[in-house]
């Protein structure tokens, strides 16, 4: 069943006037009239099932008491990576539950976003992951980040994944966690040795080098074995 989320707080038997984006999707890509049963989330993560009642309104129906977000918060800071990699980990790190994206301008990151479009474009492909997953939210996609802003993203466990890692750590995540993943590359050593500096513990992922998106659907996988 679709979902589509709205930035209003809605309650049952109500009318809404819905978003043109919705709107079009609903009767011009999906060809639904009246009689489909779509799922409304709003504001606050509350989803309810809802039908089109006109060309541009819907009426809410029941509630439902349904929460698919995971026991941990997840910020993943993604280096960035090539365009079509970068957007293929957006979209599996938000089925997967990750509660906040942070770009990162890594040393070695090749690809540079020159200006906000390619932000908005990695935040219609979380809105629309979020969607066909059942999310409650819509993850944040931060501003890209530069290495003296890692810091602020710190959540109760920090992990780097890196490489030259010997050490296959047992990852904890009770509450939240943040986790680094570097870019094609790897990581420059000064700039890794700044990050443990802040306090991010390097992690092993195994004897394999894995490519940066892997590396990124593979770590969130195990938090998310350990948070469902
Ligand atoms: N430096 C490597 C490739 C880096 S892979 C080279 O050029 O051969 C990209 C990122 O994925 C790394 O910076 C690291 O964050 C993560 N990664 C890949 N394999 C990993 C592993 N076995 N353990 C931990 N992290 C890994």
């Amino acid at each position: 069943m679709q979902q589509y989320f709205t930035g209003e707080e809605i309650h049952s038997g109500e009318i809404l006037d819905l978003d043109d984006k919705i709107l079009y999707h609903l009767q011009k890509v999906l060809r639904k009239d009246g009689s489909y049963i779509f799922r409304l989330c709003d504001r606050n993560g509350t989803v309810y099932h809802a039908h089109l009642i006109n060309k541009k309104q819907c009426q809410t129906m029941d509630r439902l008491d349904e929460n698919n977000e995971l026991s941990c918060d997840i910020t993943c800071i993604l280096s960035l990576i090539k365009n079509d990699h970068f957007e293929l980990c957006i979209q599996k790190l938000t089925e997967l539950g990750v509660n906040r994206i942070v770009p990162y301008q890594a040393q070695r990151s090749v690809v540079r976003f020159r200006d906000n479009r390619k932000l908005e474009r990695i935040r219609k492909i979380a809105l629309e992951a979020a969607e066909q997953s059942h999310r409650n939210r819509i993850p944040e996609i931060c501003e890209v980040a530069a290495l003296k802003d890692l810091d602020k993203y710190k959540s109760r466990y920090n992990y780097v994944c890196y490489e030259a890692e010997k050490n296959l750590a047992s990852l904890e995540c009770k509450g939240s966690v943040t986790y680094i993943i570097g870019p094609e590359g790897g990581f420059d050593e000064k700039e890794y040795k700044k990050i443990t500096e802040m306090g991010y513990q390097s992690v092993s992922l195994g004897k394999r080098i894995l490519r940066a998106e892997t590396a990124a659907i593979y770590f969130t996988s195990n938090i998310v074995g350990k948070c469902q």
